[in-house]
């Protein structure tokens, strides 16, 4: 049972999930135990979704438990700042793990036990050679590597060296502990892996303790043995070393405490077109400037998609269209914005935000509201304030959802948008021009454009209008009025930030251009000065709206305030994408 997803759990049948089922079938296991596996040396970014939404899901459809585990076992790329984030981004998603966080360097202790098991087996041996020899000596594909002349030292030479790499007696790069298994495999990852090296680097977990840290590829298995994961799901990339995965796990075996040996299985990464999603390439985008930080709003990290206004519902049902394969491909990024788009329906109130404000004076405007006092009676539930000169329209939030009600200003000036008034419309147009002076102003009455005013450049920069006194929520008696558009008021109306977002990349495959400056999308931001109806500026930030006509909008949680507010663009109102 799953309430994470929009898919029912049953409906989810990928491979993993068929492997899983049979296991429980075959009472394999006591209880599935998968992880969640991420180095701190970034924010987490969209491709990390999946993978989240994979390991935690099953343990939620499985009646299992996800561990959450940093794979710290690089000092130099880690951080705190990292780690909090990633805690932050998991539970955003709507995860929880099991027991606390776990780290691989609190198994180091267990990790240099067991480094000195395989020695004593006989499995291990320190080689002295350069890091360049030894990259030389491994061979390649058409040609078998060569043993290092330190392969055949005696165990009892091997245990004193390893401890003289331990107590900080070699230099970075002189001395690495080996796995020894066969220098002619065909698999390169099994031509005698280093499993440790020597690091005179403090670690943000275990301090100054250790001078040597364990290879990525020796402490992810054994990591998984001790906390006894069942399925150890990883990306494709990782296929040609489950055969080491499955090396380590043996020979430590049961004389090293192994109860439960974990499995390994490989699904295709996410790739999304002009995204990318690795995150070595997002943090030149960050240490570069190129972007405000891991959180702007371009970015495909959670941080940025989170402050964009993405939701965890949006993503997670993508994750679920996207699903769990074994080939790679490249999704399409429409796919994720329709998944967000839809979560955003019935769940985001409406409001009229006008992006490129064209002033309009509706020149009968007291003569017209004279006339309202006996308009009430006809259903429209509105306020004259004479004071304010402003007529308070009551309208719901959502127009099916009960979101609750709010008041909209109508006042004698007003801003409609640029784009709704053409002077030359195309073919088509079903907007104001010259030539179709009248429309349906959404909430209020029918409009009619009597002049406009243009600069010297030709520009038109205000229109003059009437509004028909006896269109306020009906249609004229005489004549059909075709379109509506949206409006705010100049006076009650509120000055705001709004930023447009296109993809960070023009390129399809921006992994693909070498110099990432040359992929970027030039167009990617535009801030426009906007103006909202008081309802949208008075919201809190993180509050997500429909702009009518416009898309989806979320309050900046950073920059917004009541005052001077800023929205970012979540996703347009529509595209005509539409997902298989
Ligand atoms: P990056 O290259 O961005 O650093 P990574 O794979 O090195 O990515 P990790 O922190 O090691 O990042 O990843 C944690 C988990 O997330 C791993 O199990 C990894 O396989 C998975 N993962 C990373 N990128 C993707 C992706 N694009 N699609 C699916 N899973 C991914
Ligand atoms: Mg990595």
């Amino acid at each position: 049972m799953s309430d994470h997803s929009t898919k029912p759990a049953e409906q989810k049948n990928d491979f993993i999930r068929q492997i899983i089922r049979e296991d429980i079938a075959a009472q394999k296991y006591q209880q599935i135990v998968t992880r969640f596996p991420p180095e701190p040396n970034g924010y987490l970014h969209l491709g990390h979704v999946k993978s989240i939404c994979l390991n935690f899901g099953i343990a939620d459809e499985f009646g299992g438990v996800c561990n959450l585990r940093y794979d710290d076992t690089n000092p130099t790329a880690e951080k705190q700042d990292y780690i909090d984030n990633i805690k932050n981004d998991v539970q955003w998603l709507g995860f929880e793990w099991s027991g606390e966080a776990r780290h691989a360097s609190s198994y180091f202790d267990q990790l240099y036990a067991w480094a000195v098991q395989l020695i004593e087996q006989g499995d291990a041996y320190v080689d002295l050679q350069t890091l360049e020899q030894i990259r030389d000596n491994r061979g390649s594909f058409a040609e078998v590597g060569k043993p290092s002349t330190h392969r055949e030292a005696t165990i009892a030479e091997n245990l004193q060296l390893f401890d003289d790499m331990k107590n900080g007696k070699f230099k970075e790069g002189e001395a690495v502990l080996r796995a020894k298994i066969d220098m002619a495999s065909p698999n390169m990852n099994m031509r005698d892996p280093i499993i440790y090296r020597v690091m005179h680097q403090s670690h943000h977990q275990t301090g100054d303790k250790w001078c040597i840290y364990p290879m990525y590829d020796f402490a992810h298995p054994l990591s998984d043995a001790i906390e006894g994961i069942t399925h150890s799901i990883c990306t494709l990339e990782f296929a040609d070393h489950r055969p080491f995965y499955d090396w380590a796990v043996e020979k430590i075996g049961e004389k090293g405490g192994i109860k439960l040996a974990p499995h390994q299985y490989e699904f295709s990464r996410l790739n999304v077109d002009h995204t990318l999603t690795s995150k070595r390439k997002l943090k030149q985008l960050v240490d570069e400037n190129i972007v405000s930080g891991w959180d702007d709003p371009r970015m495909p990290t959670i941080a940025g998609m989170r402050r964009r206004g993405y939701t965890p519902e949006g993503l997670r049902d993508f994750c679920d269209r996207v699903g769990v394969a074994k080939s790679d491909g490249v999704v399409d990024f429409r796919l994720l914005e329709f998944s967000i788009r839809q979560s955003l329906e019935t769940t985001t109130a409406r409001g009229m935000a006008v992006l490129k404000p064209l002033k309009v004076t509706i020149t009968n405007f007291d003569e017209a509201l004279k006339e309202w006092d006996s308009l009430k009676d006809e259903g429209v539930v509105a306020r004259w304030d004479n004071e304010q000169n402003t007529l308070w329209l009551t309208q719901p939030n959502h127009p099916n959802v009960d979101m609750g009600e709010r008041e909209i200003p109508f006042t004698e000036t007003i801003y409609i948008d640029q784009g709704d008034y053409e002077l030359e419309p195309p073919k088509g147009y079903k907007r104001l021009s010259p030539e179709k002076p009248e429309i349906r102003l959404r909430n209020t009455y029918v409009l009619a454009i009597t002049e406009h005013v243009l600069d010297d450049a030709g520009n038109v920069v205000e229109l003059k209008a009437t509004i028909d006194p006896t269109t306020l929520g009906k249609n004229p008696e005489d004549r059909k009025v075709k379109g509506v558009i949206h409006w705010v008021s100049a006076s009650q109306g509120v000055p705001a930030t709004v930023r447009l977002y296109e993809q960070l990349f023009a390129v399809a495959d921006p992994s693909s251009v070498s110099d990432v400056h040359d992929a970027l999308n030039p167009n990617s931001l535009t801030v426009l000065e906007a103006v909202v109806e008081p309802s949208l500026a008075n919201s809190a930030a993180g509050t997500r709206f429909q702009f009518e006509r416009e898309g989806y909008f979320i309050a900046d949680n950073e920059d917004h305030s009541n005052d001077k507010p800023v929205f970012n663009q979540i996703v347009s109102l529509r595209d005509t994408f539409k997902p298989a």
